[in-house]
């Protein structure tokens, strides 16, 4: 087809996509039978691509048999001019092989001549979402998600706020269900009062709601929030009851951007978190480092988003040695990610994987993390056959119930051996659900792969976790030892860590060593493993290969 033609097929198939809601957009370009349909529909239901010759043809294949007869005639008779569109309900075959009920409606556009030119509509999927949130009446998370999508394709300024509550369950507990379903639909009346003319509420997922305001002056926001927070504390009533809430408040401010949906709602809820967990409820605007500005921030973690979806490209691996504390000789490395691309360089995982961690495309970073480790490590262990590679795990893998299966599968496919394989995990663990964490932890340990907990006493569950998992290795985090020649408090420290792991047959693997004076202090605590700039900063596989370790 040729460029003028497809121009004009993707410009009116976004307009339709802005008025869809959600609904899957086809539009059939009659005189070349050339379609593009939505990218969500292609997935949902498996068809070969956005792009479609004769797609007419190939949903049919799709309708359930006792439908297609319906829809073949309909079809017939808008290509022959009989019918100026259609609206009719049929089944259609998902991917998962289930049929699920879909009202599509389309109508034709004629051109200048009268001829019929394009035949174009929408289907709407009756096994999926609604955009209505059913308790409040506000709008649902997912039209929360199609209208800043449309905010941003119009490239407008916009403020989104999330707003929560802290130890809601404690409502549930206390008053039950029903109430807690009462106190929702105030609160969400009050934030709607509040608000009411600075844009559209939303009910997210929970607790939570949004705001989307064309407003931008946070300050304001900020005043605005803080008389809330009091009025929730103090004069807050449902059904004559005085209730106290506490609320927490995240913001992204999108400037004029074109930016995905997703990526802001895991900026939002990076924001939300920071408030909630280090902010004691302030309101908090998302940005992350000092040396970025919000905007710069938020369009940088939506390439790297991209990244993902687009086969993880720009991803690589670092690996820092980790050195056995008596020998100093080599036991295993670390493998740490980065991300490069031309505009923005290599970029730390400090920037993104706290705020993509929020995201559901999360996951399929974290396989290709594992799947590139064990190839890479599979190499090495030529060269190396005792050493353990380290994997960093987020607990939003984890939160994923086929997590096991999955580690399994890519250890079969890459050939990497269990016993070379540690997992590292954090405290943040503590957000899961225990009893599955614990069956998860005790499959993989079973098998023979380790688990390390990473970042041993920087958050306040760490404790909580390691007498509720059995790990294998316990990582102090460099915080406490930094000053641990000079500071009493550091050398304390290391040596209380050591001694609880012994407790829990557990070896201690120390971090940030980047001095010999440190290495001499170290070897002092019954301390198993060393890593640090000392050694070795984090490097590509094959400078690992090359210049480390050539004695063993
Ligand atoms: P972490 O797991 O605690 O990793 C150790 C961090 O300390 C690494 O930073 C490493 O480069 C740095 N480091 C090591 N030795 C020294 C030293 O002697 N001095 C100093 N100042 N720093 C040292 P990096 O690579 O920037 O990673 C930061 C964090 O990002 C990691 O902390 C981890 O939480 C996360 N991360 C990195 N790679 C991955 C990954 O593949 N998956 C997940 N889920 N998180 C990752
Ligand atoms: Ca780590
Ligand atoms: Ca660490």
């Amino acid at each position: 087809m040729d460029k003028k033609r497809l121009a004009k097929l993707d410009s009116l198939f976004e307009v339709l996509s802005i008025i869809a809601e959600g609904n899957y957009v086809y539009l059939c370009d009659m005189k070349e039978d050339y379609s593009r349909w939505s990218k969500n529909a292609v997935d949902y239901f498996d068809l070969p691509e956005e792009y479609m010759e004769n797609a007419g043809q190939i949903w049919e294949e799709h309708i359930h048999p006792e439908d297609r007869d319906s829809y073949h005639k309909s079809i017939e008779d808008i290509f022959s001019g009989k019918k100026s569109g259609h609206d009719m309900q049929y089944r259609a075959k998902a991917r998962n092989g289930n049929y699920t009920m879909c009202t599509c409606r389309g109508i034709v556009l004629k051109d200048d001549n009268g001829e019929p030119a394009y035949f174009g509509g929408a289907i709407k999927n009756h096994g999926l979402f609604s955009y209505i949130d059913n308790l409040t009446g506000l709008r649902s998370l997912y039209g929360f998600l199609d209208d800043v999508n449309s905010a941003s394709w119009k490239k407008e300024t916009k403020t989104v706020i999330l707003f929560g509550l802290s130890s809601f369950s404690r409502v549930n507990d206390l008053y039950g269900f029903t109430f807690g379903n009462d106190v929702l639909c105030r609160l969400g009346n009050l934030l709607q009062s509040v608000f009411a003319n600075q844009g559209l509420l939303y009910r997210m997922d929970g607790t939570k709601f949004a705001l989307i305001s064309n407003d931008t002056d946070i300050e304001t926001f900020k005043k605005q929030y803080e008389d809330l927070r009091k009025t929730l504390v103090r004069n807050f009533f449902v059904n004559g009851e005085r209730v106290t809430l506490s609320l927490n408040a995240g913001a992204v401010v999108l400037d004029k951007f074109e930016i995905k949906s997703e990526t802001v709602y895991s900026c939002l809820k990076y924001a939300y978190y920071e408030s909630k967990n280090k902010h004691l409820g302030d309101f908090t605007v998302f940005s992350n480092s000092l040396t970025d500005d919000g905007r710069q921030l938020v369009e940088k973690i939506n390439i790297i988003r991209n990244s993902i979806a687009d086969d993880c490209k720009g991803f690589y691996l670092c690996y820092q040695p980790i050195v056995n504390a008596k020998t100093e000789e080599l036991k295993g490395m670390e493998a740490l990610i980065r991300w490069k691309n031309e505009e923005y360089g290599i970029v730390s995982p400090i920037q993104f994987i706290p705020v993509l961690e929020q995201d559901t495309i999360f996951p399929e970073l974290g396989r290709w993390i594992l799947r590139q480790a064990m190839n890479d490590g599979k190499d090495l262990l030529k060269k190396y056959p005792d050493f353990i590679m380290n994997v960093n795990l987020s607990y939003a893998q984890l939160e994923k119930r086929d997590f096991v299966s999955e580690l399994f599968s890519i250890m079969d496919e890459t050939g990497y051996p269990a016993e070379n394989l540690c997992l590292e995990i954090t405290e943040r663990c503590r957000l899961l659900d225990m009893n599955m964490l614990k069956s998860m932890v005790s499959i993989i340990r079973e098998k023979g792969v380790k688990i390390a907990l990473d970042d041993f006493g920087t958050g306040f569950a760490s404790l909580g976790i390691l007498r509720e998992l059995p790990v294998d290795v316990i990582k102090i985090d460099r915080e406490y030892v930094k000053n641990v020649e000079k500071s009493a408090s550091d050398q304390n420290t290391v040596k209380f860590i050591s001694d609880l792991a012994h407790a829990f047959s557990a070896e201690v693997c120390v971090e940030g060593v980047e001095t010999a004076e440190m290495r001499d202090f170290l070897q002092k605590y019954s301390v198993g493993s060393l890593q640090g700039y000392y050694y070795s900063k984090p490097i590509p596989v094959n400078e690992f290969f090359e210049k480390h370790y050539e004695k063993n």
